[in-house]
């Protein structure tokens, strides 16, 4: 477990301390009939953020998101649509992520107190979702992109994390694919994180905006749920921002 503790913010990076099992993970394939703030291991947040109210969406690996606002905030329930980003302006909404080798990306908007948190497995990152979410925040809340910190979450990384031959065509329109494709040994490793880094600076974030200090391996850490490390069983951690 790791904890980003800011004076207007604050980010939880779950391990395989906390996981959701698979079990769960299943049943909350529609909203909780008790408050979600209730169950573990998500009562457990509550005593380390200031948490009202937690979000998560039914992640699809897909481009889609929620965005919660003061108007919209009393009425949304976790676990209710399909998405895999959520963002808001909302102190005290926390919303989430659910990751297990997939990465966990955060915005924070120092400016407009507005955030983001982001599931980025390699299908969502190739189709652009952190672009997405960050153009959503740019809507929304007038995000502006010299505001924006990025912080990584635990994920696979390129010192596991290996991909086929035939991968390589789905990075072909990135003019950046070779600078996150390693090979070793007549092996083929892809850099989930290097390339969401990529695509954000594409798109004009700065440099100094990006946070790797909790960008651990999930595949050779084993403090991390892996689906690559545990297969079918594995469970998943959670990726959690609220603003205070
Ligand atoms: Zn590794």
């Amino acid at each position: 477990m790791l904890l980003h503790n800011a004076p207007l913010f604050e980010i939880y990076f779950g391990s395989a301390k906390d996981e959701l099992p698979r079990k769960l993970e299943l049943t909350l394939n529609q909203p909780p009939e008790i408050p979600l703030l209730q169950l573990e291991p998500f009562s457990n947040l509550k005593k380390m953020m200031p948490l009202e109210q937690l979000l998560f969406v039914r992640q699809v690996h897909g481009t889609d998101g929620l965005v919660v606002t003061q108007e919209n905030a009393e009425d949304a329930q976790p676990f209710a649509q399909d998405g895999d980003y959520l963002s808001t302006n909302v102190p005290g909404v926390g919303i989430g992520v659910l990751t297990a080798d997939c990465l966990p990306i955060v915005f924070y908007d120092s400016r407009q107190g507005a955030a983001s948190v982001i599931h980025a497995g390699w299908r969502g990152s190739v189709a652009g979702i952190a672009c997405i979410a960050l153009e959503q925040m740019q809507q929304e809340f007038d995000t502006k992109l010299e505001n924006i910190k990025v912080f990584f979450g635990p994920s696979a990384k390129p010192c596991c994390y290996e991909v086929s031959q035939d991968f390589v065509q789905h990075l072909d329109p990135y003019p950046f694919a070779q600078d996150v494709l390693i090979s070793q040994a007549d092996k083929l490793f892809f850099d989930v994180p290097g390339f969401n880094r990529h695509i954000l600076e594409s798109i004009g974030v700065r440099k100094e905006s990006f946070r790797f200090e909790y960008n651990l391996c999930t595949i050779c850490d084993d403090t991390f749920c892996s689906y690559r490390r545990e297969g079918q069983l594995a469970g998943s951690q959670m990726t959690v921002i609220c603003l205070k």
